[in-house]
C-alpha cells in the first residue's frame, strides 16, 4: 500500500503531476472531424470501445453529412450502419432525435450549454462534457468515464461511487486548468497499466502514493472488495 499525500488536493496535484509526465501526449481518441461527428462519436461510445467506434464511424461520416442526413434516415439503415457497435438500435434512434431537435430548434449547429446538450436524446452530462471540451472549447466540468471513476476511487482521491458526485469532489481538488487533460490522463493509464480487472502496480508510477497498492494493500478501493 502506498502512502497518499497529506491532503485530497495535494493528492490530486501529485497525480496530475506524475501522470502528465508519463503521458505526455494523451489526448481524446476518439475521430472526428467536426461538432456533430464528435457528439455521433461519444453517443456510440458509451460502453464501447473508442477503437471500435472510430472503426465504424470511417464509413458511418462518409455515408452521411450534416445533421439533415441523420435526421432523415430510415432507423433500420442507419442502425445497419451501426451494427458492431454496443446497443445500436437504441443509438441510432439517439442520434436521429438528437439530429432532429439540432436541425428544428438550433439551425443545424451542435449547442454549446450544459443545458442544451442534456436536452437533445443520448446525451448525459458525460457527453455534453466532452463535446462542449473538445468541440467548443469550454470546459465546464471533469469527465468521469469509467476510468475516472475507477481511478479516482483506487487512489483515494473520493469515496463516491456514482459520477455526478465524483465529478463534484473531484472539481474541488482537481486544478481548473487540468479539469479536461485530468480525464485524458487517467484513461490512458487506466488503460495501460491501472486496468480493471488486472492492475500492473509493480510497473505503476503512482505506485508509492496508492493507497489501492496490491504490494501491500488488500483492498482494492474501486470495487471496496479484496484483490
Ligand atoms: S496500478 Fe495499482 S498502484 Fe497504480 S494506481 Fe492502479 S491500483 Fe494504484
Amino acid at each position: 500500500m502506498g502512502t497518499p499525500r497529506e491532503s485530497r488536493t495535494d493528492q490530486a496535484a501529485e497525480v496530475v503531476d506524475r501522470l502528465e509526465e508519463a503521458y505526455p501526449d494523451s489526448t481524446i481518441s476518439l475521430r472526428y472531424s467536426n461538432r456533430l461527428e464528435l457528439l455521433i462519436a461519444v453517443i456510440l461510445s458509451a460502453q464501447c470501445t473508442d477503437e471500435r467506434v472510430n472503426t465504424e464511424t470511417e464509413h458511418l461520416f462518409e455515408t452521411y453529412d450534416g445533421p439533415e442526413d441523420y435526421a432523415t434516415a430510415p432507423q433500420d439503415e442507419l442502425a445497419e450502419e451501426l451494427n458492431s457497435i454496443t446497443y445500436y438500435n437504441n443509438k441510432a434512434k439517439y442520434i436521429r432525435s438528437a439530429c432532429q431537435t439540432i436541425v428544428e430548434e438550433h439551425d443545424g449547429e451542435v449547442p454549446d450549454t450544459m443545458d442544451e446538450l442534456t436536452d437533445l436524446s443520448g446525451v448525459g452530462r458525460k457527453t455534453a462534457n466532452v463535446v462542449l471540451q473538445h468541440g467548443h472549447d469550454v470546459v465546464e466540468g471533469i469527465v468521469v468515464d469509467t476510468h475516472v471513476q475507477r481511478l479516482s476511487r483506487r487512489l483515494g482521491l473520493t469515496e463516491e461511487e456514482y459520477p455526478e458526485p465524483i465529478e463534484r469532489e473531484l472539481m474541488e481538488l482537481v486544478p481548473e486548468g487540468y479539469w479536461q487533460q485530468f480525464t485524458h490522463l487517467c484513461i490512458d493509464h487506466g488503460r495501460a497499466t491501472c486496468t480493471a480487472r488486472n492492475p500492473d502496480c509493480d510497473d505503476c508510477v503512482l505506485a508509492d502514493i496508492c493507497p489501492s497498492e496490491k504490494g501491500d494493500s488488500e483492498i482494492d478501493l474501486a470495487s471496496g472488495e479484496p484483490w
